[in-house]
């Protein structure tokens, strides 16, 4: 066989972290795949196309004709309709597969947690009284506030949220993480905050947030994700490094990579 083939299905750090790596080794030939949603997306260390594939069907498809020997679902751990694609995609074209996501937060004592399935539930379970919600969970799930229009809303996402909510009591902010704890704090302060809802997204880009809830005591509505498709699981670039090792240069595993 000759170089490995590799599709990133892509659009987090870990993706263009493992990118990286994959491109300074210069043993694999790697495509990265984003979905385009953001307007000014990060710089790439390897070869970027953009736009959805048109669907499951048409992912295998393009596995297929593009030879990959390996597709990486290294996306968002609340992307759910492109894993669930990358796993019939992997499953019916027989292509090896791993999905990179990282971590969940765990609570931790002092937290004041409420697990959620979902962020229309998290919205219905504010309850019939006015509360001031900060609402971190991105542009895409925004619109579910609408079902609950008596609270105040802070609404933060990369992009800006399209249309603008139907609500009357709504301040939006857009920024890109990392966030530190001492803007998070502030925020949360400045807004008079009593509820955060956020999706576990794991990783140390988006937790002050939550670490600013623990300390100052405000309850966290907190979206839990689908479970895992039957993809082979990794939870670190280095674990996924070494599946690829492992694939397709098992004599080289002993580099300590
Ligand atoms: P999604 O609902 O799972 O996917 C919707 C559609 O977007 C997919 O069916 C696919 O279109 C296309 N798509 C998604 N990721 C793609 C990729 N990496 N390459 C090519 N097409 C892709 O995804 P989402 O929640 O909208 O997320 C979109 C992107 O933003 C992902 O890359 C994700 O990693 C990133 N992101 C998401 C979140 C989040 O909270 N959801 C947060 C941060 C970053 P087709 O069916 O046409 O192929």
């Amino acid at each position: 066989m000759g170089r490995p083939r590799i599709l990133i299905l892509g659009g987090t750090s870990e993706a263009r972290l493992l990118a990286e790596a994959l491109a300074a080794r210069d043993d694999c030939d790697v495509l990265l795949s984003l979905a385009g949603r953001t307007e000014k997306p990060a710089v790439q260390p390897v070869p970027v196309r953009i736009g959805g594939f048109g669907g499951a069907v048409a992912l295998a498809d393009f596995l297929k004709a593009g030879g990959y020997d390996l597709l990486i679902d290294a996306t968002h751990p609340f992307a759910e309709r492109i894993s669930a694609n990358a796993a019939f995609a992997a499953e019916t074209t027989c292509i090896a597969a791993i999905a990179l996501h990282r971590p969940e937060w765990q609570r931790v004592a002092g937290d004041r947690w409420r697990d959620m399935q979902s962020i229309p539930a998290a919205i219905e379970a504010l309850g019939p009284s006015t509360r001031h919600v900060f609402l971190a969970t991105g542009r895409q799930g925004a619109h579910h506030a609408e079902a609950a229009p008596q609270h105040h809303y802070l609404v933060r996402s990369v992009d800006p949220v399209e249309p603008v909510l139907a609500l009357d009591n709504v301040q939006y902010i857009l920024d890109r993480g990392p966030f530190a704890l001492d803007g998070e704090r502030a925020l949360l302060r400045q807004h008079d905050i009593d509820v955060i809802i956020a999706k576990n997204s794991g990783g140390a880009a988006t937790y002050a947030k939550i670490e600013a809830a623990r300390l100052l005591g405000i309850e966290v509505m907190m979206v839990a994700r689908a479970p895992a498709s039957i993809v082979k699981a990794v939870d670190s670039v280095e674990a996924a490094l070494a599946a690829i090792d492992h694939l397709f240069f098992p004599l080289a595993m002993n580099r300590g990579v």
